[in-house]
């Protein structure tokens, strides 16, 4: 890290918001030679999402699955500049981004705003609650640590106070209710996480209790997992039946209380039922940055859930100097990492394709003005301003289910697997180990594992 080259003021600024996906896959592949990097992100780590739910039920620590941005950025051949801050607004005519340092702890200064050549925003998307009265005050979330963390406390919270002497069995039955609202993959694996917890934990160190938890899956369209294909739909379904998890699916989550969840049945009856916890897996929503960003371009800017994009991923009705990626955009794609990371890595060789475009019209430039004819430089520069559009490669997708199954969409030569079970599990297993950003977080997580298989998940409430 010594040894890297500083901030240059000669040479463009490139201004990245977010350490997700995209931002964090965008960080790893761009070449720092060209231009000078500015991260600004309220947290200064990357968050391996796909494993958030095993962090919920205590089968890995929350700092496994974390990797501190600066691990990356060390190792570019130039300095980046890490700030951890929120982004507040951004300005797509000044070209400037005003950011404030929200944690506990504040210095003099806590609010600013620079000015970017290029912005690559990536600020990812914030759980949608539909406004459903009770959501943000009752549920849990499952979109960042903070939320697996939460609701693993509440979980053994609810399991307990069910243990306390003279509790009743109603008040037992009421707290050992786990209800997870939202039948995507989020909802699906943390339905299935929490089955394996019971089995695999609660039964042998609560076994006064673990006969009488019951876990909910409720869903509001005819089916859960639309994206899956219907045979791995019906698979999850007959899994969870077995596990018995019921699956409440037409059914929509009306109102939270604090120990109730109202709900509108398939017949349109509303019914309350009791319950312990409920985890919110509702899907996404745009955060209130990016709502601001687009309301300044109402013209081109017209799709709610997100920030639109050309195939370049320019935001529409700016200048080209903005560009979006990841969930906090709206396109054909789906809100997924993989389609996230693709497209920072899409940036990166976009950038490394600008710069030779810049330099090759700057040496033409130069030529023209010596009074040179350049004929065969002027063609690389018309062959350098001819930038390649982003391509997605769909590799397939895969989702954990609990009892050791996964079901998995495949794509291979072009053809499409369906596959579920527990040879899928384990290649879930591998497959989401080796797409751990560093080999740290391979040593964490498989260290992660093998101590669950010898000795159970830790069961002491932090
Ligand atoms: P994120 O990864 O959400 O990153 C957004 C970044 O922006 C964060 O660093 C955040 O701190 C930062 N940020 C927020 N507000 C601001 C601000 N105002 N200013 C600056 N920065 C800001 N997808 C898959 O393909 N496969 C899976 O198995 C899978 N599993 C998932 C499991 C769970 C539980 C969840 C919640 C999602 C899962 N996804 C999965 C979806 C995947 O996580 C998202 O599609 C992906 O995170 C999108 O990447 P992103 O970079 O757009 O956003
Ligand atoms: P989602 O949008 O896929 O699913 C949310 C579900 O909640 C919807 O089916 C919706 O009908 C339901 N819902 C909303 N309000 C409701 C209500 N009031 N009552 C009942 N049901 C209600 O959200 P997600 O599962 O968080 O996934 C978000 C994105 O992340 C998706 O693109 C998904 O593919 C991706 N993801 C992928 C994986 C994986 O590949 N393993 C895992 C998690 C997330």
């Amino acid at each position: 890290p010594g040894s890297q080259l500083p901030f240059d003021p000669t040479k463009k600024n490139i201004v990245v918001l977010g350490s997700g996906w995209g931002s964090t896959s965008f960080l790893k592949n761009v070449d720092t030679s060209d231009y000078n990097i500015i991260v600004i992100s309220p947290r200064n780590f990357f968050l391996f999402t796909p494993l958030l739910p095993s962090v919920a039920v205590g089968t890995l620590s929350p700092r496994s699955i974390l990797q501190p941005i600066r691990y990356m950025t060390r190792h570019k051949e130039r300095q980046v500049t890490v700030i951890e801050a929120e982004a507040k607004s951004v300005d797509p005519i000044a070209k400037t981004v005003t950011f404030a340092d929200e944690t506990e702890v504040q210095g003099e200064v806590s609010s600013t705003t620079i000015h970017f050549d290029y912005l690559v925003y990536g600020v990812g998307a914030e759980t949608q609650t539909f406004g459903i009265p009770g959501v943000k005050e009752h549920a849990c979330f499952m979109k960042e640590i903070q939320d697996a963390e939460k609701m693993k406390r509440r979980f053994m919270d609810c399991v307990e106070s069910a243990g306390f002497p003279g509790q009743s069995p109603e008040e037992v039955k009421r707290l050992l209710h786990m209800v997870v609202v939202g039948g995507g993959p989020t909802g699906i694996e943390v339905s299935g996480e929490l089955h394996d917890f019971l089995e695999d934990d609660l039964k042998s160190w609560y076994p006064e209790l673990s006969d009488h938890i019951k876990i909910t899956l409720v869903e509001a369209l005819p089916s859960v997992l639309p994206m899956f294909s219907k045979e791995l739909i019906k698979y999850t379904e007959s899994t969870f039946k077995e596990s018995k998890i019921d699956i409440l699916t037409a059914t929509m989550v009306k109102e939270i209380k604090d120990k109730s969840v109202v709900l509108q049945m398939p017949d349109k009856t509303i019914q309350e039922v009791p319950v312990g916890m409920v985890v919110w897996a509702g899907g996404n929503k745009a955060r209130d940055v990016s709502v601001d960003l687009m309301s300044k371009l109402p013209d081109a800017q017209k799709n709610k859930r997100g920030i639109t994009v050309d195939e370049h991923l320019r935001m529409a009705g700016t200048d080209g100097t903005i560009f979006a990626l990841g969930d906090c955009t709206s396109s054909s794609y789906a809100p997924t990492a993989q389609v996230a990371s693709q497209q920072g890595a899409y940036l990166a060789r976009l950038f490394s394709q600008i710069a030779k475009r810049d330099r090759l019209a700057d040496e033409l430039a130069q030529a023209k003005a010596e009074g040179r004819d350049t004929p065969a430089l002027q063609k690389q520069v018309e062959k350098a301003e001819n930038l390649r559009p982003f391509h997605y490669s769909h590799q397939g997708s895969l989702a954990y289910i609990g009892s050791e199954k996964a079901i998995a969409d495949l794509v291979f030569f072009n053809q499409k697997i369906a596959t579920g079970g527990v040879a899928t599990y384990l290649f879930w297993r591998s497959a989401y180990i080796s797409t751990l950003f560093s080999l740290r977080n391979r040593v964490l997580v498989a260290n992660d594992w093998l101590k669950v298989k010898l000795f159970g998940r830790d069961l002491a409430r932090e």
